[in-house]
């Protein structure tokens, strides 16, 4: 039986925090289908909607069910929808978007100009039910995990951004250690890139790239030169890739100092706000700069799930796990800055 209300985390107040509700089940309409979520992973963009932040209090309507990153289970189907069925294991896209502009039906359905976010703009999936269109459902295969099935949002950013430019023998430079940059090298790896060097200035964060990705180099900006390990692993210019995951401008700088001759440049991370750039420095070296939102529909999907198939491991950057219930104390771990991914059990 179909409950009428569940359990939700959700931005009731505007200020600082979230709370637990009882919320209506969502009803579905004949293109969506109804998941049970069983994990969720909490993201940075959950952590600026607790805050309250400026970018939050402009972009965020309340109430508001957050969160974005899941895995569950379909238990209701809308009339019009195929090829899905009850009980099918599913993470899914949890960006929705309109299929009438030139983006969309040009078949790029990321660069859709409508994008609406769940948790974000509709509601989310911090929940134990969520609504999503058939379209975006995204089902696990029986050897992925719901644990991975709640942060392949991330990692599609990390695989979107890390497989923008060919990495094959390639030397790469990932700037900022956290969750994504720490799966960027993984994928980097998986994709045979030659050196992975992975900088930030937070010790935990570079400890923990290590740990999911033993064969990274990691780079404490605030104690080693850069290029000193230019040196030291006998690069003959500097890195060919840079993948920029930090959001900060000194680390944007040193990725253009550090990168060859008409070296490559894919940005994920979010800078604060405007932030000066050296132009001149970009033309002179001429390198390519890429801007990355989101995950491509569905590309970067089938990848991500074929390498996971295939030998790519991410699951050490999950270091915490919680009950729903205990949803404070993962928040708080993740604010601490010593996370990696922190997962939420609402089963
Ligand atoms: P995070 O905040 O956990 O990680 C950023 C890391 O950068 C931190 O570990 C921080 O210590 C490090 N850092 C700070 N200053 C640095 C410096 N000078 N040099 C090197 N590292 C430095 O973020 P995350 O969840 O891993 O996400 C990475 C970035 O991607 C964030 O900026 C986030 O906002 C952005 N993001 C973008 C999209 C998109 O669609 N474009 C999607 C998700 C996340
Ligand atoms: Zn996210």
């Amino acid at each position: 039986m179909r409950p009428n209300t569940m359990k939700a985390l959700e931005k009731s107040h505007p200020k600082e925090g979230l709370w637990m509700v009882q919320a209506p089940v969502p009803e579905i309409g004949p293109d969506e289908v109804l998941i049970k979520i069983n994990k969720t992973g909490i993201c940075g963009t959950d952590i600026h909607i607790w805050n309250w932040d400026d970018w939050a209090a402009a972009t965020v309507p309340h109430p508001m069910i957050t969160g974005h990153e899941f895995a569950g289970e379909i238990v209701e189907i809308g009339r019009d929808v195929t090829g899905l069925a009850v009980g099918q294991r599913c993470s899914g896209e949890g960006h929705l978007i309109e299929t009438d502009s030139r983006q969309s039906r040009a078949g790029k359905f990321h660069l859709d100009p409508g994008t609406r976010g769940i948790g974000v703009d509709e509601q989310g999936a911090f929940a134990q039910y969520l609504k999503l269109p058939a379209f975006n459902v995204i089902p696990l295969p029986d050897d992925i995990p719901d644990d991975i099935g709640a942060i392949l949002d991330p990692l599609g950013n990390a695989v979107h951004t890390a497989l923008s430019f060919d990495l094959l023998g390639e030397d790469v430079l990932i700037t900022g250690a956290g969750p994504i940059g720490i799966m960027a090298a993984a994928v980097a790896r998986h994709a045979g890139a030659r050196n992975v060097v992975i900088t930030d200035v937070n010790p935990d964060r570079l400890f923990l790239a290590e740990h999911v990705v033993p064969s990274v180099r990691p780079v404490n900006v605030s104690r080693e030169d850069l290029n000193d390990v230019v040196h030291e692993l006998g690069l003959r210019q500097g890195f060919d890739v840079g993948l920029e995951m930090s959001g900060n401008q000194a680390a944007m700088d040193q990725m253009v100092e550090a990168l060859v001759m008409g070296g490559k440049i894919a940005l994920l991370g979010i800078p604060p706000g405007k932030s000066p750039v050296d132009w001149s420095r970009i033309v002179f070296k001429a390198i390519t700069i890429k801007g990355v939102y989101g995950r491509e529909m569905f590309e970067t999907w089938y990848k991500m799930i074929a390498m996971l198939q295939n030998g790519l491991d991410v699951s050490r950057v999950i270091t915490h796990r919680f009950a729903v219930d205990d949803f404070a104390q993962g928040f708080e771990t993740m604010k601490s800055g010593q996370s990696g991914k922190v997962v939420l059990n609402w089963s």
